[in-house]
């Protein structure tokens, strides 16, 4: 962590300096760049990543009295992990999660079925195929973490609570959308408060106003699933009881996850599916007939509940919109109006994902609207939010249904004809070959503005352009530090190079060093160009090299100067740029992510950590016109009279 840039700072170095002027008034200002509708998730998400944009004013607003306290989802995915590193936030998680490392089988004994076995055992998540691991923390906690992130951020942004939009309209000028809100419990007929915004995003769940407003809906199934879901201190002669288990037994089935802070269990109890339109609320379960369910099931092993922390039943869909933006399709007008997460996709929570795509939507949003906002791209690259999102969505409706009939179907019983039910080997193999996509890790975006077509990929075939950039461990140069490559990108909304020497290192003359001096070069560089003349050489392309070396045979001083750059107000030189192989056995970045040591390449990164684009090394004007196509010159923050 670096914040001594500008000059010693004292205290918790998680406070960024404030650019709130002392006495703005609380509440929300009549004009917004961007107003954010909903606190769950994905709001949050989209809040901390833009708060920390010094020049963009944002709110979030949510129509409950104040911040989530329990229950709702827990399951936090590998990749959603990575993304709260960004944050600066994955150490909290770590510490208080449960770390799910093995997924239990549970089905019918063969020889009385009316009693449960284990029937098998897998690794959650596979080697490498994360530096984390798959988390349980409660959302309320993620949401903590979010707002604590909002509140020591330069915007020191807070939630304006128990607000809710009643309506949502695209207008002209420089402020197109108008907002209207109401107290919360006030009704729709009394409009309280109007802003105006340059851009309104629609995180407000499955029941969104503002997916009604730009006239989208969720179509997909007509009939919904039930859902029962407990968190419960128990005591239970269950013996993988703080194992995640599945189980199906001849009395129906339950997913049963161990919780953070020990002793708590959440039980999730598949119940009847609904008739088209009918709410579970209408079917009276009580907490009193979840339990005796879920006792039936695990039979005949017992479970003496002492405490229920939370419980809910719920009904889901599995549903999806067209867009995930007000753009039509074909029209030319950019888009203003955006929604995320469960706005634009429902599905079963048995795989996981609601929490996890939610957050990833929004953290694919955020920095294309920062970029925006600032003049660093131009309003084409919002877009490509929907175009993206839209893909991964239909995916995940198409994985949740099957991995729902497959987790709902009775277990197979010798005597069913050929179809019906499951082998408990069949689930277990399913089960394990799913693992990348419930991590949160098969997301591939396609070629596009911002994602290239892929003709270096041979070069790092362990990163493939489009999914995210798979991190690896490395030792840092300057103070011989082993840390993994990948924790350098932060939520900052900057792209990053990353600049894979061959064999030969950085020394003078190497490819390595002539793509670096190319990069550095004020004349013809492509960072020059797009980097405002008063901002530092990395404020917008962030760029690291990588050395196919030991670092004890690497001299600082032999760095090229983008290596090694000057920055802020007193020039002080930045040393965390340049890295080296780790020797220890099997943490070899070159031979971990495929990286053609005779020829190196340059590896560009998404400010949402996905691979853009690789390319040899001495190409570098392939990565100009790479860069050209959404990078517009420096400049043109300053003609769109923003400061
Ligand atoms: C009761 C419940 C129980 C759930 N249980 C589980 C579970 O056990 N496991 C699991 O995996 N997933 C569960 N989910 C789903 C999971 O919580 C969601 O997938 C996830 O929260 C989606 O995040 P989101 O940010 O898109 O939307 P949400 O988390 O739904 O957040 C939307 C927010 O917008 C606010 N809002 C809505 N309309 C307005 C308005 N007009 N103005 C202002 N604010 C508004 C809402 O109050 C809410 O805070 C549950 C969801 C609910 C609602």
């Amino acid at each position: 962590m670096q914040f001594h840039m500008n000059g010693f700072r004292a205290g918790d170095p998680e406070v960024v300096p404030s650019v709130v002027a002392a006495g703005t008034p609380a509440g929300l200002p009549d004009t917004v760049d961007v107003l954010i509708v909903g606190c769950g998730p994905a709001g949050l998400v989209l809040a901390a990543q833009l708060a920390a944009f010094p020049e963009i004013t944002t709110r979030i607003v949510e129509r409950k009295p104040g911040p989530l306290e329990l229950g709702q989802a827990d399951g936090v995915a590998c990749r959603t992990v990575e993304m709260f590193d960004a944050f600066g936030l994955s150490d909290r998680l770590l510490r208080e999660g449960y770390w799910v490392n093995e997924t239990v089988f549970w089905g019918p004994d063969e020889t009385d079925r009316a009693r449960i076995v284990r029937t098998g055992r897998i690794q959650d998540v596979e080697d490498d195929l994360s530096e984390f691991p798959h988390l349980i923390v409660n959302q309320a906690r993620i949401h903590a973490h979010l707002l604590d992130k909002m509140r020591k951020s330069a915007r020191r942004l807070v939630p304006d609570y128990g607000l809710e939009v009643t309506g949502v309209q695209v207008r002209d000028g420089e402020y197109p959308v108008l907002v209207t809100l109401a107290r919360a419990g006030t009704g729709s007929g009394t409009d309280l408060v109007r802003v105006r915004a340059r851009y309104v995003v629609g995180c407000d769940g499955a029941r969104s106003r503002v997916r009604e407003a730009i006239g989208q809906r969720l179509a997909g199934d007509s009939a919904n699933q039930a859902w029962g879901v407990m968190d419960v201190l128990a005591v239970t002669d269950f013996p993988d009881i703080r194992f995640k288990a599945a189980i199906k037994s001849t009395g129906g089935n339950v997913l049963i996850i161990p919780r953070e802070g020990g002793y708590l269990v959440r039980c999730y109890i598949e119940l009847d599916e609904l008739a088209p339109g009918e709410r579970v609320g209408s079917r009276g379960i009580t907490l009193d007939s979840l339990i005796e369910t879920a006792r039936r099931i695990i039979h005949p092993y017992t479970i003496d509940v002492r405490e229920v922390a939370w419980w809910s039943v719920y009904e889901i869909g599995q549903r999806l919109t067209a867009r995930f933006d007000d753009a039509a399709a074909g029209s030319d007008r950019e888009p203003r109006i955006f929604i995320a997460g469960d706005a634009c996709h429902t599905h079963s929570p048995k795989a996981g994902q609601g929490m996890n795509v939610s957050m990833q939507d929004a953290f694919n949003l955020g920095w294309k609207l920062a970029a925006v906002l600032r003049g660093r791209s131009g309003p084409e690259l919002l877009r490509t939010y929907s175009d993206e999102r839209q893909a991964v969505a239909r995916d995940l409706i198409a994985f949740d249904r099957e991995w729902a009939r497959m987790l709902g179907a009775p277990p197979k019983d010798p005597a069913d004809p050929p179809g019906d039910g499951v082998e408990p080997e069949e689930f277990r193999r399913r089960f394990a070959a799913s693992g990348r996509y419930t991590a949160g890790l098969a997301t591939r975006y396609r070629p596009s503005m911002i994602t290239g077509a892929a003709t270096g990929q041979h070069l790092a075939t362990g990163l493939p352009v489009g999914m995210r950039f798979h991190s690896a461990p490395v030792v840092r140069l300057a103070d011989g530090r082993p840390m993994q490559l990948g924790h350098v990108a932060e939520a900052d909304g900057r792209w990053r190079i990353y600049v894979f020497s061959d064999s030969s290192g950085v020394q003078r003359g190497s490819r390595a060093a002539r793509a670096l001096e190319y990069l550095a070069d004020d004349r013809r560089s492509p960072i020059a160009r797009c980097t405002p003349s008063e901002a530092d050489i990395d404020a917008v392309v962030d760029v690291r090299v990588v050395i196919c070396a030991d670092h004890r045979e690497i001299g600082l001083e032999t760095l090229p100067a983008l290596a090694l750059p000057r920055k802020g107000a007193l020039g002080l030189i930045d040393y965390e740029k340049a890295f080296c192989v780790d020797p220890s056995p099997g943490r070899d970045i070159y031979a971990l992510r495929g990286i053609d040591r005779a020829a190196g390449c340059l590896v560009v990164v998404r400010p949402d950590q996905y691979v853009a684009n690789v390319l040899p090394l001495d190409e570098v004007d392939k990565l100009d016109a790479f860069l050209s196509g959404f990078l517009l010159p420096a400049g043109h923050e300053v003609s769109m009279g923003r400061t």
